[in-house]
């Protein structure tokens, strides 16, 4: 997608293109982030004040500050030490696989964030590919269908893990509580792990949604979550991300949270005291404000794009409770069509659905990202055409 649109720029040095398939934040940063980063770097510079080595799991200020706000105030019952700080939500969705059996069961959404397949993979698990269909014989897809909102079902076979991904990436869909419950419940049923991402949490502001599974009563017993400051705070490029591992989490007599901490100590040397005080100056009065402001302005223009998708004539879906808006594209036409449709005719950059699994097929990603004049450049755009 990248390369067609930088192919198409270079061919059309003119055209001012609008790009809508980004999933990196626009910064800047929060000032009371960038200033507490500042000033860990000026602790650093002075021998009396010097850090090395932090600890694996992470300084217990950050650990601290995320179980107070993230998890205890929304009764969500997770301590500072079931929390493991990290770099980010991508390495330890990949990392995660190191505690399970090789030949444990993965189900993943369809359609689905690629990092989760693409982890299944080097890990061995998800079988052969087959190009015709798009899929891998070791893999359970779990359809998502509009009518709920674009969150699976329980399967009625077991499997061993499952990776749940609200407000998703890329369909822009949320989880009820009841659809969460009837994870959890499947999930204590049968034995399965919930590998729950919730990297676009802070999009849930002001929802009724749950914005971690462990406000879901018996998720203790059997579900992991990711977190991470890349979306929530602007942390892309900075890099902050932690893992919850509930202590009553055990598979086969071993304890989750002891074998990941483990995991962590052997293969990991703890993310940068920097980084850590910029995440925790994201839990101050004021940081919260504006770290508030910046995702606030996010869903606006998210708000922005599905009005205008709509206004364009597609039917789409998201946009209120995460930046991506999710769009059927015309009859008669493919992922792939409609989007070099939308680069060549309205110079509008977008991401083929079909990229997300095959059930992506006939959809296509919008991102907010971008920033509201993006968008509304874009929507305009998107009327004419
Ligand atoms: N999870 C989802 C669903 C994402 O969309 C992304 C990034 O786009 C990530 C995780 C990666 O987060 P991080 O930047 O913390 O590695």
């Amino acid at each position: 997608m990248a390369r067609r649109a930088a192919a198409y720029q270079r061919e059309h040095p003119d055209v001012r293109l609008l790009r809508l398939g980004v999933g990196d934040v626009k910064g800047p940063l929060a000032p009371a982030v960038v200033e507490a980063m500042a000033a860990a770097v000026a602790e650093l510079g002075r021998a009396e004040t010097f850090r090395g080595y932090g600890p694996e799991q992470g300084y217990l200020f950050l650990r601290e500050a995320m179980a107070r706000e993230d998890f205890q105030a929304r009764g969500a019952e997770i301590g500072p030490e079931e929390i493991c700080v990290s770099d980010g939500a991508k390495s330890d969705c990949g990392n995660i696989g190191d505690l399970f059996a090789p030949e444990s069961r993965v189900a993943v959404c369809d359609p689905v964030y690629p990092a989760y397949v693409d982890a299944a993979v080097l890990a061995g698990r998800a079988g052969t590919y087959d190009p015709a269909t798009g899929r891998w014989s070791g893999l359970v897809y779990l359809p998502c269908r509009p009518e709920d909102g674009f969150m699976p079902r329980p399967p009625e076979e077991p499997v061993d893990l499952v990776w749940l991904c609200s407000p998703n990436n890329p369909t822009g869909g949320a989880a009820t509580r009841g659809q969460l419950q009837a994870w959890v419940d499947y999930a204590n049923d049968c034995g399965a792990v919930l590998l729950f991402d919730a990297a676009y949490e802070a999009f849930l502001d002001g929802t009724d949604r749950p914005r971690s599974i462990f406000e879901v009563p018996g998720a203790r017993r059997c579900a992991i979550e990711f977190r991470s400051f890349s979306k929530t705070a602007g942390f892309t490029g900075v890099r902050c991300g932690a893992v919850a591992i509930p202590s009553e989490l055990v598979r086969e007599g071993q304890s989750l949270l002891s074998l990941w901490r483990r995991r962590q100590s052997v293969r990991y040397n703890g993310n940068s005291y920097i980084a850590q005080r910029g995440a925790a100056a994201a839990y101050t009065p004021e940081g919260r404000r504006q770290v508030r402001a910046n995702v606030a302005a996010c869903r606006r223009a998210a708000r922005l794009l599905l009005e205008g998708a709509e206004a364009a004539g597609l039917t789409a879906y998201g946009g209120t409770c995460a930046p991506y808006v999710w769009a059927r594209v015309p009859a008669g036409m493919t992922s792939w069509s409609f989007f070099d449709l939308l680069l060549r005719e309205a110079g509008v950059v977008a991401t083929p659905g079909s990229g997300f699994g095959p059930g992506g097929e006939g959809y296509i990603r919008f991102s907010a990202f971008g920033g509201e004049e993006t968008v509304r450049a874009a929507v305009e755009r998107l009327r004419r055409l």
